[in-house]
């Protein structure tokens, strides 16, 4: 994720953030402890019992009304007994729950729905979940999140931002990054609105809606690698697309407002040389497809790195490239954060460092070494001056997003090269997007995997960057 002011002002602006959200009262309605995936910031998310596999969101959206009418399915295993189970989903009317196709008796419970098959389900059961609901998606504010999650809609328009714990606000979910899945998405907007969501766009078919008496179409997109569920997203609006191909043959395909695509277009333009730069820092681009898509979001400079297809307010595009920053800091995450993503929420600096270092890759490469040099320096030397924040390993459910994550992760992504050298380094990366690839990370498998390829035990230099307060030096 990248808010604007937050990534320019390492702490000031968080402070405001961290303000704002004690304010709000953290809900306990997450379940009994036990019912979650062991996350230690989050006891409630997720659920255990069971792996979810794939997932299809079928929905009817009425982007003026701003309706909603799914129908949404889970194939899962069960990884233990299951007399009932849970998933995290919160508002909606449901109309019909069915489980293996047999109508099924469920109960909400806060952000849990409990669903109860007719029989148990035996350990190892592949089994598929149906929930049919409708009714106004309502903004999900998160303690978690600087900003509104969930389902958004704004002025004949539609995105969804879910970052940390907000996937429940619009689909029934097992909501951790613990439990990736592959995805289908099957979204019908009457003419002339454009959908677009993760993965690649299979078909595009007309309809007709009898009872609006309108012309439709139908968007179906097929996320095929395993997915975090808070990565999931569908944009609606009056949009333009736009494709390109990156040389090493990756699709790119854009989606802009109609009203800005000369300038998004220009903002946008050096996407496959990103693409294709990062590729070779990082290891291959871990996904089918790429592209952005600019959403009529208004909530201070908001981006995320949505799976495939990262979304940006559109008031960051200004057909000057200011944005590029950002842009490569959402691309940066398909790697770090979406391909391999985090075991538990406390290892956010991973995901935020990374996106933070590779702005200043970028910047190495445009500008030269000095330049990079003068940027890491400044930061830490901006750190330095408020060392009274939580180690980045260990930031804090409240912190997750805080600008010390950001900015002591990349500079602790510096110092790291600066210590083992460039090539132990990138080799790192490298090995580690490998081995985690479509996985999940801790830091404790980032610190083995860069003893590993360097030779050296990096216990006590990860020991004073992140899991420490006092900042450290920079290495000569
Ligand atoms: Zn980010």
């Amino acid at each position: 994720m990248n808010i604007a002011n937050l990534s320019l002002r390492p702490t000031s602006s968080c402070s405001f953030h961290r303000r704002r959200m004690e304010q709000q009262e953290v809900p306990q309605a997450q379940g009994r402890p036990e019912d979650g995936v062991g996350d230690p910031y989050f006891p409630g998310l997720g659920n255990p019992g069971y792996d979810a596999q794939h997932y299809t969101i079928q929905a009817k959206v009425d982007v003026q009304d701003n309706q909603l009418e799914v129908k949404s399915k889970m194939e899962a295993v069960a990884t233990q007994e299951l007399p009932s189970f849970n998933l995290d989903f919160q508002g909606f009317a449901i109309s019909d729950v069915k489980v293996n196709g047999q109508p099924a008796q469920f109960q909400r419970q806060g952000r849990e729905l409990i669903i109860s098959p007719q029989a148990p389900l035996p350990q190892g059961q592949s089994f598929e979940v149906d929930v049919a609901y409708a009714g106004r998606p309502e903004p999900y504010h998160s303690p978690y999140a600087p900003i509104p999650l969930g389902w958004s809609h704004r002025n004949d328009s539609t995105y969804v931002l879910s970052e940390p714990d907000g996937a429940s606000a619009w689909f029934p979910v097992n909501d951790h990054p613990q439990d990736k899945a592959t995805y289908s998405f099957e979204v019908t907007v009457p003419k002339p609105y454009v959908a677009a969501a993760n993965g690649r766009l299979i078909e595009t078919r007309p309809g007709y809606d009898d009872v609006k008496g309108v012309e439709t179409s139908t968007y179906k997109f097929e996320a095929r690698e395993p997915m975090a569920s808070y990565l999931a997203t569908v944009t609606v609006g009056e949009l333009t697309s736009q494709e390109e191909f990156s040389r090493s043959g990756v699709p790119i395909r854009h989606y802009f407002p109609v009203d800005l695509a000369r300038e998004a277009s220009h903002d946008f333009g050096r996407t496959a040389e990103m693409l294709d730069f990062f590729s070779e820092k990082f290891g291959p681009y871990p996904f089918e497809t790429y592209g952005g898509a600019v959403i009529d979001a208004s909530v201070g400079g908001a981006a995320l790195e949505t799976q495939t297809m990262p979304i940006f307010e559109r008031g960051m595009v200004t057909g000057d490239r200011r944005m590029e920053t950002v842009l490569v800091h959402e691309l940066a995450h398909q790697w770090f954060g979406n391909s391999v993503s985090v075991k538990n929420w406390k290892d956010i600096w991973l995901n935020e460092g990374f996106a933070t270092y590779a702005q200043w890759l970028w910047l190495e490469k445009n500008q030269g070494s000095d330049a990079l040099e003068r940027q890491v320096q400044r930061v830490h030397r901006n750190l330095g001056w408020n060392q009274d924040g939580p180690p980045i390993a260990d930031p804090g459910p409240h912190e997750l997003f805080s600008g010390n994550v950001y900015m002591r992760g990349g500079v602790t992504m510096h110092a790291l090269r600066k210590t083992i050298g460039d090539e132990a380094f990138f080799s790192t990366l490298r090995t580690y997007t490998e081995r985690f690839r479509d996985k999940n990370a801790s830091t404790e498998d980032f610190i083995a995997v860069a003893s590993q390829v360097s030779g050296q035990d990096l216990n006590p230099f990860f020991d004073r960057w992140v899991r420490q307060t006092t900042l450290p030096p920079l290495p000569a």
